[in-house]
């Protein structure tokens, strides 16, 4: 086998989370000896460290890791990077897409780099508002550009299954710096992002 995907787990993180999530079954009224949940706290206990990995990755080691000299001063949009979050709040998923520019100023990164430092922020307990920023601090950081653009559309589950149980609002975040607190730019941006490729 050339290729081979491994997942590590923390032990001691791990056993935690399944004792604490057998109680939680027990709590909401079913029996973690049923059958079907026999593993669930434990499957549980993996697709929360998953979902969290945000909080052992480094955005700034990313993006140095393929950062490149370049003279290229033209907007470079990366749109409709996928978002799978979970809400602060009530621990609910919100997912979406990221629209992310940046005006490079001597330096830019590998494409690839934009998306997984959405994931680094999104992998983690979050607000919309705050993530919006999060990722173009880290561009804005690491980067120097002249500008960065970060625009996200997400749909909260909190919002649908629960509470106000509204099944279609979507809610919109952006972050502007640079270049893009310029009208004429941040029109290009928001032209490009939401302009169909055919
Ligand atoms: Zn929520």
């Amino acid at each position: 086998m050339a290729y081979k995907k491994t997942e590590h787990y923390d032990e001691k993180t791990t056993a935690g989370l399944i004792e604490n999530y057998r109680e939680v079954l027990n709590l909401v009224g079913e029996d973690p000896q049923r059958e079907g949940l026999l593993k669930t706290p434990e499957r549980l206990a993996k697709a929360m460290q998953y979902l969290t990995q945000g909080y052992q990755l480094d955005a700034a080691m990313i993006i140095n890791s393929a950062k490149f000299h370049e003279e290229v001063s033209e907007m470079i949009v990366v749109k409709d990077i996928e978002i799978y979050s979970m809400c602060e709040h009530h621990m609910l998923p919100f997912i979406g897409k990221a629209h992310v520019a940046y005006i490079p100023n001597g330096w830019i990164t590998g494409l690839s780099k934009i998306a997984r430092v959405v994931d680094v922020y999104a992998r983690r307990l979050q607000v919309q508002e705050r993530l919006t920023i999060q990722i173009k601090d880290a561009i804005k950081d690491t980067l120097n550009p002249l500008g960065v653009a970060v625009v996200i559309e997400a749909k909260h589950l909190c919002m649908m299954m629960r509470g106000v149980q509204k099944q279609n609002s979507v809610t919109t975040t952006s972050a502007f710096d640079g270049e893009f607190l310029k009208n004429a730019t941040r029109s290009e941006f928001l032209k490009l992002i939401t302009a169909k490729l055919d």
